[in-house]
């Protein structure tokens, strides 16, 4: 059977669907069934009534998260509507439990309106103790994203603006690294100016490179202040604005040191490869078939080409799964406020470092035997690598507690540890 054969088979398996809900306490008696529900439930509510931050202690709120979509921007699939995108937020419920063991709620909102996302997420704040923006389309993603950030007091992350980011901002710390370049005199052109390109930008900004390094390419080409002022782009894209000739792709790669491609496939060519500065870092990262192939760009040249891919059969995949688990694992076990930015940089940070780390056998089995260090084919750790999850989390705990989002303190040690076991 084939690749869809086989996902329709496995979702329908009865009972349909990938996810259940199940009780964690005891159901068997009417007495436990009176402390569960009426009449003991009443105690709780009495204390939370009190004190709302008891939540935490009496409800599944703090290890809950929202994954909240309205499917207008889904995958490679664009806008199939709230329903049809039930498939791939259940679905991110399950990389939640699987690497983090995070509780999921998926919500699906039959509404375009990013004022009416906005009225329904709010209103669901007393439910979660985080929510996960997901697959929602650029410009509307950046109103609701900024609202709820501003409106809520629990985190509020749109996984496909800074997933990538932070992700592909670790394999940036590494890349700058080898091949020897500094963040801060990188010229960073981006193939793309949509919701994951534009927060990608604004992270690299966090990582040191200078705005006015970097220039943006959308399906017009460069964006150009002239462009600007000529008012056919939006404001989100306008920050990007540069003052340099009018051009394309290609002239924009001339001389750079990165190019980081978040648009669509085969758009540059071995020839714009050879234009890039010595050692060139080419994130291509177009799904499911990247700006230009791995092998094509390697081979475009003899010196060292840093290349990494959102594809899991070449080195260096940038997959959001190795971060939005363990950054919601670290903002909730803190009970977090926001994600913040310095909460992200400490999760670029500690995956940059853990590549830099000897990696375990059993992660070396999972991806064929061949030796993994250290190197241009190996800048982000594996999504199997189980230490993921506890040197992020910690990172994330850590960076919530040193920049104020936390709402308790804890141990970081203790908890790297608890995490550990
Ligand atoms: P988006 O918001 O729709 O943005 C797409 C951007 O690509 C737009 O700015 C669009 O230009 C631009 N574009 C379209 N055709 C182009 C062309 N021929 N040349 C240059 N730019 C062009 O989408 P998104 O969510 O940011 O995702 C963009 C791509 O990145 C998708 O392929 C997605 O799968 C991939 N992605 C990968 C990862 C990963 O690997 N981890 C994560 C996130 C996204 P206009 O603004 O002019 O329309
Ligand atoms: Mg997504």
């Amino acid at each position: 059977m084939g690749l869809d054969e086989d996902a329709l088979e496995y979702h329908r398996i009865d009972p349909p669907g990938k996810l259940e809900i199940s009780t964690t306490k005891p159901t068997n008696t009417q007495r436990d069934l009176s402390l569960a529900y009426s009449p003991g439930v009443a105690a709780p509510c009495l204390e939370i009534d009190e004190d709302e931050s008891e939540a935490f202690q009496y409800t599944a709120k703090g290890n809950l998260v929202g994954v909240l979509s309205n499917g207008s921007a889904v995958l490679g699939l664009g806008d199939i509507g709230a329903q049809a995108s039930k498939p791939v937020m259940e679905g991110k419920g399950v990389l939640f439990k699987r690497f983090a063991d995070i509780d999921v709620f998926d919500i699906e909102l039959d509404d375009a309106d990013p004022e009416k996302i906005i009225e329904a997420a709010k209103m669901m704040e007393p439910t979660f103790g985080g929510i996960n923006l997901e697959d929602i389309k650029a410009p509307g993603c950046f109103v609701i994203e900024e609202r709820l950030r501003e409106e809520m007091d629990i985190p509020v992350f749109h996984d496909d603006q800074h997933g990538t980011a932070i992700i592909s901002g670790a394999a940036l710390l590494n890349a700058a690294d080898i091949a020897d370049k500094e963040i801060e005199d990188m010229k960073i052109v981006f193939s793309g100016a949509g919701a994951s390109a534009l927060a990608t930008a604004k992270f690299y900004v966090s990582l040191g490179a200078k705005p006015e390094n970097i220039v943006m390419c959308d399906s017009s080409g460069i964006i150009t202040e002239a462009r600007a002022t000529a008012d056919d782009i939006n404001e989100y894209k306008r920050e990007f604005a540069r003052d340099v000739p009018e051009g394309d792709l290609s002239d924009a790669m001339e001389g750079a040191d990165a190019f980081v491609g978040l648009s669509v496939a085969d758009i540059v060519s071995q020839d714009m490869v050879r234009s890039m500065a010595e050692d060139p870092i080419i994130f291509a990262m177009a799904n499911p078939d990247p700006e230009i192939g791995y092998a094509e760009a390697k081979e475009a040249r003899d010196d060292t080409v840093i290349m990494a891919t959102g594809r899991s059969d070449y080195p260096n995949q940038v997959n959001n799964v190795l971060g939005f688990p363990f950054i919601f694992r670290g903002a909730l076990d803190v009970r977090a406020t926001e994600i913040n930015e310095d909460m992200k940089v400490a999760a670029a940070e500690a995956l940059a470092d853990l590549a830099r780390q000897d990696v375990p056998d059993a992660v070396v089995k999972a991806y064929g035997d061949d030796p993994i260090q250290y190197g241009s084919e190996y800048i982000i750790p594996k999504p199997v690598d189980p230490r993921v999850l506890f040197r992020i989390a910690p990172a994330v705990a850590e960076a919530a507690i040193e920049s104020g989002a936390a709402r308790t303190e804890i141990d970081i040690d203790e908890y790297e540890e608890q995490l550990e076991a």
